[in-house]
């Protein structure tokens, strides 16, 4: 029995980004339209208004499987029961961001660069969320004013050389707003690069318009990271996206979550970033899961990630490859990790595995002054 939107063609406003974030599925009765719920999915949507909102643009649900409960669409944003257990370990804030926040907006972790935390909304609510604790709140938690403390901590905080903003999904806010905040950034003068973080490309991509890449390609440099998770979310409308904002000038990144049983192997990660590299989109971080309320059902044990890296390793070009990371809980900052190459660390000599575990060895020069002298020099011009 095909579910009735099968049917019925693409109304004449699906490329419209408003009419999509205005039609957003939120209730049980919408996503009975798109999906064969299963019992654990109705149980997930009817205890979701006291956990973390549910909110799918039209766009992003057509990309479901109505039938495989499985679907990693479908996993990313219709809850599952199992996000009403908080398991040892989890937290609101995994990140410790509150902590290092010193005005509202702002989260300071590193010497150099800040998060400027743009609004509370996006355009989905994906259920691996780590900042659930504000997003998708609507109770205008980051308004102008906090805002306009934020730009004004950037002003007097001359250490910050990068800015990365981020929400909720600053690609959500009107053109009109991002440029004020973006040409507000940008006029700080010891602020040197930008970045967005955005889930727009993935979810939204008609947003992504010519006016749009017009006004962001005026503020460069400006770089944008986006968010895909598995290569079902790479689609014609995805990819074109994507293209066009690299033709504007913006170098695209891109941060995965491993996210189990959704995209925890290495043959989906090797799909989706060959995909990602096709359309000029960099493969960043893969990110081992925050330990965020509700989502253990979503995690994957450490070793998974580990050994994804290492069957990746020589299968595809360093260019496919991201950093893995655990983002240290308490806010101790993002920490590499990966599988071991290095065997054994002798005076004279190293001894190293491959990719393909054939071993070598790698013998050190003898002279050990690294220092260089030229930097006088250059440090005085
Ligand atoms: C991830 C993050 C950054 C940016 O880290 P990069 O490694 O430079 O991409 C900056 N501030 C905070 C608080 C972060 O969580």
């Amino acid at each position: 029995m095909p579910l009735p939107l099968a049917a019925e063609p693409l109304p004449v406003e699906w490329s419209n980004w408003r009419w999509q974030l205005r039609h957003r599925l939120t209730r049980l009765e919408e996503l009975e339209r798109f999906v064969r719920l299963t019992p654990e999915e109705r149980l997930g949507i009817a205890a979701a208004p006291g956990l973390f909102r549910i909110g799918i643009t039209p766009y992003y649900a057509q990309l479901m499987d109505a039938d495989h409960p499985s679907c990693p669409v479908r996993r990313q944003v219709i809850p599952l029961v199992d996000e009403a257990v908080t398991s040892a370990g989890e937290f609101e804030d995994p990140l410790g961001e509150e902590a290092l926040s010193p005005v509202p907006a702002i989260v300071h972790r590193y010497p150099d660069r800040v998060l400027l935390l743009a609004l509370d909304r996006c355009a989905i609510y994906c259920r691996h969320c780590n900042r659930r604790r504000l997003v998708g709140q609507d109770d205008g938690v980051i308004a102008q004013p906090e805002l306009e403390r934020a730009l004004d901590y950037l002003r007097r905080t001359p250490a910050i050389k990068d800015v990365l903003i981020s929400g909720g999904d600053p690609l959500t806010l009107s053109t009109e707003k991002l440029e004020w905040l973006v040409s507000s950034v940008r006029a700080v003068p010891h602020v040197e690069i930008i970045r967005i973080g955005t889930r727009v490309p993935v979810c939204l991509p008609m947003r992504i318009d010519a006016e749009l890449c017009a006004m962001l390609r005026r503020y460069h440099p400006l770089y944008i990271n986006t968010h895909f998770n598995h290569p079902k979310e790479l689609t014609t409308e995805a990819r074109a996206a994507c293209e066009r904002l690299v033709d504007a000038g913006i170098p695209l990144g891109n941060q995965t979550v491993l996210l189990r049983g959704i995209n925890s192997s290495a043959r989906i990660l090797e799909e989706l970033f060959r995909g990602l590299l096709r359309s000029r989109v960099k493969p960043y971080y893969l990110f081992q899961g925050d330990p965020v309320w509700g989502t253990d059902h979503l995690r994957t044990p450490v070793a998974c990630g580990i050994e994804i890296m290492d069957q990746l390793r020589g299968r595809v070009t360093g260019m496919a490859m991201p950093h893995l990371v655990i983002d240290a809980p308490g806010g101790g900052g993002k920490i590499p990790i990966g599988p071991n190459y290095l065997l054994a660390w002798g005076v004279e000599k190293l001894t190293l595995r491959n990719w393909e575990g054939r071993v070598v060895e790698y013998g050190e020069p003898r002279e050990r002054d690294c220092r260089c002298p030229y930097d006088e020099v250059w440090l005085r011009e």
